[in-house]
């Protein structure tokens, strides 16, 4: 997975609240196998997203001392190509370009959703969060929170070779959460029922899908930049 080194990042629709430096990963390509062993952990249910996080009301610990060190250290495709911080603000800036341009061919409009980048501990709309919950999309604020520590548990921990594709990935799936709920099927989808054919499993695997969707748009764009910008 490769962004043009010369694509402008939009650093606007990342929200930096990690406390300290965050050292960016290896720039690997991605591979299918990557993929496959984290969808088998999504199906698995050790997937990355909890929805509708229940526990804690408390503050979030995430001190916004860095709130400028993406916005400063992420200006193009090649930073992208380089930084895992950077790489998740250029998907992030494919991802939601995709999805305005599809919400509009379809008279819809589509709202921007960030995603913020935290450390440690973070407070949502949906409660206070900690890393081991994996990154989620919290609808009560349209936002979606990732821990980019949570990219070395998808190597060690559960084994994704897949680089930065399966990164790419985890970060659409949230997004398709964002559609989800911009469509009124996500609420739908949280109804308290549990187990196999309930609609909290079938909003992942629709999640699954919008992700899908967003990579074949992206892999079969020509020059690869992160959202045309
Ligand atoms: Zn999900």
């Amino acid at each position: 997975m490769q962004f043009d080194d010369d694509a402008r990042l939009d650093t606007s629709e990342v929200q930096d609240v990690r406390g300290s430096r965050i050292p960016g990963g290896r720039a690997t390509v991605g591979g299918i196998a990557g993929l496959i062993t984290l969808l088998l952990g999504l199906f698995l249910g050790v997937g990355p997203d909890r929805l509708g996080l229940a526990e804690g009301t408390g503050q979030p610990v995430a001190t916004v001392s860095a709130l400028a060190q993406v916005q400063q250290s992420c200006r193009t495709g090649q930073d992208a190509n380089t930084k895992d911080d950077c790489r998740v603000v250029a998907v992030v800036n494919s991802v939601q370009d995709y999805w305005d341009q599809e919400f509009e061919r379809r008279s819809g409009t589509y709202t921007s959703s960030p995603t913020v980048f935290f450390g440690q501990r973070v407070g949502t709309a949906c409660g206070s969060a900690s890393t081991a919950v994996g990154p989620f999309y919290c609808p009560g604020d349209r936002k979606v929170s990732l821990d980019l520590g949570f990219f070395d548990e998808l190597r060690t921990t559960f084994g994704a070779s897949g680089g930065a594709f399966a990164q790419a990935y985890v970060v659409a799936h949230e997004y398709g959460h964002h559609v989800q709920d911009l469509m009124g099927t996500l609420s739908r989808s949280q109804d308290g029922r549990t187990g196999a054919d309930s609609n909290a499993v079938k909003a992942e695997l629709q999640a699954d899908c919008y992700a899908g969707v967003w990579a074949h748009h992206a892999t079969t764009t020509k020059d690869g930049s992160p959202g045309g910008r």
